[in-house]
């Protein structure tokens, strides 16, 4: 089973996947592993220093759509095939859900393009379900600020114009998904996200 977790900058999916992990693991006999993108992997990780370890220059969007496609293609095979190949459950903090919204929608290189070069990459990979956590940039990014200011990356110090196209990216990601991806309402408290994502997972895997 091969679960992904999408949402804007701020979402709290990380922390709600800290969350559901171990409860997840304990409902289950199956091993639960659990990776991240960008990285996720030797050379993933590698990929994802490149992308965010960037101050006085600028990277292309093309450039960056592609090294971001390129970092979850070492990720796939890496990670997320032999996972799934062993019966366990992959749980994904970010896939290709991002790179649609933020490449496609946020750098305004299209999703229709994103999408073409990630199929290139991941081969019809997608995930089983993709829990999507709901939350708009200005929360999003008030809670970022609160957290961690002086280290927000230089995607999360992008443009507010930005981070709004990502979020009506994602949007349209979900409306056209409606099987795949399942929405939580990530503006509640950190346990009650938590608990409403692990309850969509358990009610689509119930074992
Ligand atoms: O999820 P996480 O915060 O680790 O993501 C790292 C950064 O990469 C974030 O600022 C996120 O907005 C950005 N990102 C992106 N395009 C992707 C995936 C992540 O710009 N496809
Ligand atoms: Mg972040």
């Amino acid at each position: 089973i091969f679960i992904s977790f999408e949402g804007p900058d701020g979402a709290g999916k990380t922390t709600a996947i800290k969350r559901i992990m171990p409860q997840l693991q304990k409902m289950t006999d199956k091993e639960v592993v659990l990776s991240r993108e960008p990285g996720g992997s030797p050379i993933s990780e590698k990929i994802r220093k490149i992308i965010l370890d960037i101050h006085d220059e600028e990277m292309d969007p093309r450039t960056e759509a592609l090294l971001y496609a390129a970092s979850r293609r070492q990720h796939l095979v890496d990670v997320i095939l032999p996972t799934l190949n062993e019966g366990k459950v992959m749980l994904s903090d970010r896939f290709v859900d991002s790179s649609i919204a933020y490449q496609g929608g946020g750098r305004e290189i299209g999703t229709k393009e994103v999408a073409n070069i990630n199929n290139f990459a991941i081969e019809g990979h997608l995930p089983d379900l993709t829990i999507y956590f709901d939350v708009t940039p200005g929360v999003g990014l008030a809670r970022i600020k609160k957290d961690h200011e002086g280290e927000m990356d230089r995607l999360e110090k992008a443009a507010i114009s930005f981070h709004n196209r990502v979020y009506d990216s994602y949007a349209e990601i979900v409306k056209q998904n409606p099987n795949r991806i399942k929405t939580v309402n990530a503006e509640q408290s950190p346990d009650k996200v938590a608990a409403d994502a692990l309850n969509l997972i358990t009610t689509r895997f119930p074992k």
